[in-house]
């Protein structure tokens, strides 16, 4: 798709997974000066913000948030302001005074910032070496006067005293501030996963008299934490892949963008990395950017190769270029540690993926193994059981057939609401200047002062009933955007030919011409009923009978049907030639607004003239476990993690999941002892609605 001069292109296109929200059209929003144009400018609206509302001011839900911190953090009366460390945050510095989104050291700007909290009269006499950046942001929402980049920093108080002992006088004075200003007596520091594991080994007795072997099954995020944590504590670790290495899955999606042809077993879902290697590679998350174990996943990305940047940076993010050598580096770390990559016929090699695990081995009532085929043979027929004293899977939004082949075993699931839609697609300037203005000039693809400009925007949308809209909650849908990928592409995400959909992607600089968002709304049980489609995997039926239409609207060989938002909103086709998108397998004109039931593309409709916060989606199954355990709650011997199995949704949540199931499988097994709590936090219960 291409845009016009003064479109905004929308590109949406889906197939819906387990446990992500779907797309299954492509949308071109309209000219950005023409009167019916404002309609998807989402990104006008998402402006309200919080640190300057007060008082009454604050929303029900900011009100809630500052209640809880005050509860969690009682402000008690500091006897040692001298020691430790005062944590001061939301340090606004104006983006002439900041040398821009790269430079995370201390500026003569922050210093002035840091002056005004301290209420130190001569901001240059402060020195810089006590200060250092824990998190640095760029906010330009247009209720503050200018944007500003927004600091978090840590201030060791002795450090300050000895180079400017002046200071005293003013941190004495000094008081906690809920959200403010912190008093830590020492500083956090989590490290990374291996360190943390070191560590623990030295304080546990970890001696064990039976190696355990443990299937691992997926190599995304959950399948290559859980791996770390289970062979850094000594276990026997197969990780059991269905697609490639980087290095050949990369060819696969060369060959699928180049040449469309669609390696099942090896794309843009399936290999090394799971779904998010070929990503925007986001680690924005939902679980609590600061928790000991979010620190330790980024600090062990960090060991890996990830820059050191995304454990400041407000909205951290690695792009494909950067996520690919990461994961060589795991992989080198993981057969260092003598975890097998297997293949089939072969004892043990190490660099060899293309391993499908088709079923469990069941004895008793327990899994005792896996029944795994080459996944390039679609025969199957040369399937091997291999047998294991735990299978811990790690499979991901995309194995449907994995949900299948559980049901015989009556392994629980719980079919879950989640999110359908489609992807909405403009030109990166275009963004850029909306929300920027005069400094969108700043970005410069990626390598200017402020970073690339994204968005997210959020409706809820009460039922539309003949014009007037009611209350009930039963018809009332949430829309909202996520995974926006500004500086990036549109990429096909299907792992069949006869289904249609996408996602988004980009590179470290986020430097092509497009940005891409998804628009989705929530469906629930009653949107499958409605469709015939029944018991636990009713959604995942929903999903591909969407994208079975998706793929039949775009003509088949992968093209994805897209249309103008203008049209989108007015259930009509004028604009059969559309403008260039970022998607290069092809969009066709077709009438989107008849792809979904009618409730749904209406709240789509609906939501799209009045997003104006943002929220979060759900997956659509989980298999539930015991909470503690992590083993399946129906079938013992069976461990399912991360997105596919609805605790997880995006690569941080998905890793920390992945950490923490590692820790309680080798607790199961007697391979650890000391409580996991200890060392990285109390795991987040997820009920599966994390989305990142
Ligand atoms: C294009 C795209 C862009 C994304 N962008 C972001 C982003 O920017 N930020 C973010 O946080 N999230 C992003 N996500 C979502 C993120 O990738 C997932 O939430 C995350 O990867 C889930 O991790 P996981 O380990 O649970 O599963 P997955 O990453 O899906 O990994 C599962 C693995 O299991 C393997 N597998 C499946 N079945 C079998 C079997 N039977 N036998 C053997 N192996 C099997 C698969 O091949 C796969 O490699 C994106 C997803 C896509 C598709």
């Amino acid at each position: 798709m291409t845009c016009k001069d003064g479109q905004i292109p929308s590109t949406g296109v889906a197939r819906s997974k387990v446990a992500e929200a779907k797309y299954f059209g492509i949308l071109y929003a309209p000219r950005i000066n023409g009167s019916s144009t404002s309609l998807l400018y989402p990104v006008l609206l998402p402006r309200k913000m919080e640190s300057v509302r007060t008082g009454k001011q604050r929303y029900p839900s900011e009100k809630k948030k500052l209640r809880r911190i005050k509860r969690e953090n009682p402000i008690s009366e500091i006897e040692n302001k001298d020691e430790g460390f005062w944590r001061l945050s939301k340090l606004g510095v104006v983006v002439h005074k900041d040398p821009g989104k790269d430079y995370l050291g201390i500026c003569d700007g922050l210093l002035e910032a840091i002056a005004k909290v301290l209420e130190f009269p001569v901001s240059t006499m402060l020195p810089a070496e006590p200060f250092t950046v824990v998190r640095k942001s760029f906010d330009a929402r247009k209720l503050l006067k200018e944007p500003k980049f927004v600091y978090t920093m840590d201030m060791e108080v002795k450090k300050l005293l000895d180079l400017e002992p002046r200071t005293w006088d003013f941190i004495s004075q000094l008081e906690p501030k809920v959200g403010l200003i912190e008093h830590l007596l020492q500083e956090r520091d989590s490290g990374d996963l291996i360190s943390v594991i070191n560590n623990a080994k030295k304080n546990h007795n970890l001696q064990t008299k039976t190696k355990p072997k443990i299937a691992v099954v997926g190599s995304g995020p959950a399948g290559l934490f859980a791996s770390l944590v289970l062979a850094e504590l000594g276990a026997d670790v197969t990780l059991i892949e269905r697609g490639q290495a980087v290095e050949r899955r990369g060819r696969d999606i060369g060959a699928l963008v180049v040449r469309r042809i669609l390696q099942t077993e090896s794309n843009f879902c399936f290999g090394e990395g799971g779904a998010g290697t070929w990503s925007d590679g986001k680690l924005v998350t939902k679980i609590g950017r600061n928790s000991d174990s979010v620190m330790a996943v980024m600090k062990t990305l960090v060991h890996f190769g990830a820059p050191e940047n995304i454990l400041v940076d407000g909205k951290p993010h690695l792009g494909t270029d950067r996520l690919i050598p990461l994961l060589r580096n795991f992989r080198q770390h993981l057969q260092d540690l003598g975890v097998s990559y297997t293949f089939l016929g072969q004892k043990k090699v190490t660099i060899k993926f293309g391993t499908r695990v088709d079923d469990l081995l069941v004895e008793n009532e327990q899994v005792v193994g896996v029944r795994v085929s080459d996944a390039t043979n679609e025969l199957h027929a040369d399937s091997q059981n291999l047998r294991y004293d735990a299978v811990v899977l790690a499979v991901g939004h995309s194995a449907r057939d994995v949900y299948e082949m559980l049901v015989p075993y009556n392994v629980r699931m719980v079919p879950k609401d989640f999110a359908v839609g489609l992807r909405v697609e403009h030109p990166r300037e275009l963004i850029n200047k909306i929300q920027y203005s005069a400094l969108a000039t700043e970005v410069r693809k990626g390598r200017g002062k402020v970073p690339v400009a994204d968005y997210k925007v959020v409706k809820y949308v009460d039922n539309v009933n003949n014009g007037e809209t009611t209350k009930s909650r039963e018809t009332s849908r949430s829309c909202y955007s996520f995974c926006m990928c500004p500086g990036g592409q549109v990429v096909l995400t299907s792992t069949n030919p006869s289904e249609l959909c996408i996602n988004g992607m980009s590179f470290s600089r986020r430097s092509s011409k497009w940005a891409n968002a998804a628009l989705v709304v929530t469906v629930t049980s009653k949107d499958f009923d409605a469709l015939n489609l029944h018991g636990p995997l009713a959604g995942v039926e929903f999903q591909r009978e969407f994208e079975r239409r998706a793929a039949a609207m775009g003509g088949g060989s992968f093209v994805v049907p897209g249309q103008t938002v203008e049209d989108f909103l007015n259930n009509k086709l004028s604009e059969t030639s559309l403008p260039s998108s970022s998607y290069r397998l092809g969009v066709k004109a077709a009438k989107l607004h008849e792809l979904f039931p009618t409730h749904v593309t209406e709240a789509l409709q609906h939501a799209i003239s009045m997003f104006e916060r943002e929220t979060r989606t759900s997956s659509p199954i989980q298999i539930s476990r015991d909470g503690n355990t992590y083993e399946s709650a129906s079938l013992k011997g069976l461990y399912p993690i991360g997105e596919g199995a609805g605790y997880a949704g995006g690569i941080v949540s998905a890793a920390v999941d992945g950490l923490y199931a590692g820790f309680a499988v080798a607790q199961n097994l007697g391979l650890y002892e000391g409580g996991i709590e200890s060392v990285l936090g109390k795991a987040q219960k997820s009920t599966g609605i994390v989305k990142y």
